[in-house]
């Protein structure tokens, strides 16, 4: 029997779910959420995504000087001689560097990490802009800033929220979800219908918008959901590697 609440008939999103997460989210210190993925990552045998030795830390695969995400998408188990070797540089300019190609499942990690990245993020499903990112990237040497965006997607209604509570990008985010046909719940929560919230997540996603998944309820650092759900991202990651 599941605990907290369940979607109602309509498959309304249960908004008090999605507030305490938003609230969660909103309050962990990003030392705390990067605990939980780097524990998530590091599971025992992990292999290093690079050379395939034991990995001894994970780290992530766009350095977060480079515009790398503080996400789970964004970090693989290392050895210790390729994180020395690589450093802070990104994997994909460390290995034209050393005039070395980087395998297909080396790159499909890359552009894993590259959708959450600062600049001109894009939601997984848009992978067409990946070659408009990458060279975007390459060519702005990572400047921009980042409006971290959680969401919840039901089957009726959508509810987004600011990650960063009382910020000037939270409440334009409020602004253009009303004109959206959104609607303001709570402590800048706000839920949108289905079939407005893609094109406005796409105009929020070109003014540097990185967009987090979240489930209700849990999928939160501290909540016990975090690890499983993380825990298995990396296990089916290393699978396809393997
Ligand atoms: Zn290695």
């Amino acid at each position: 029997m599941s605990e907290g609440p369940s979607y109602s008939a309509d498959k309304r999103l249960p908004v008090d779910a999605f507030c305490s997460v938003v609230s969660k989210i909103r309050q962990a210190k990003p030392t705390q959420i990067r605990g939980a993925m780097l524990k998530a990552v590091m599971r025992p045998g992990a292999k290093c995504w690079l050379c395939g030795q034991p990995a001894v830390m994970a780290e992530p695969v766009i350095p977060e000087r480079a515009g790398g995400a503080v996400v789970i998408q964004n970090m693989v188990p290392v050895c210790a001689a390729c994180r020395r070797e690589r450093g802070a540089r990104d994997a994909l300019e460390w290995a034209e560097e050393k005039r070395r190609r980087l395998s297909v499942a080396q790159l499909q990690y890359r552009d894993e990490a590259l959708a959450f990245a600062s600049q001109h993020p894009v939601l997984k499903k848009y992978t067409r802009s990946m070659e408009v990112c990458r060279e975007h990237l390459s060519q702005t040497r990572w400047t921009h800033a980042r409006v971290p965006v959680v969401f919840a997607l039901g089957s009726a209604d959508v509810f987004v929220a600011c990650a960063v509570p009382a910020s000037a990008y939270s409440v334009a985010l409020l602004l253009s979800a009303r004109q959206a046909g959104g609607e303001v719940l709570t402590d800048g929560v706000m839920r949108l219908p289905v079939d407005t919230w893609e094109s406005w997540a796409r105009e929020w996603i070109e003014h540097h918008a990185v967009f987090n998944r979240v489930r209700v309820p849990g999928d939160a650092p501290g909540d016990p959901e975090w690890s499983k759900v993380y825990g298995g991202i990396a296990a089916t990651r290393a699978a396809k590697a393997a």
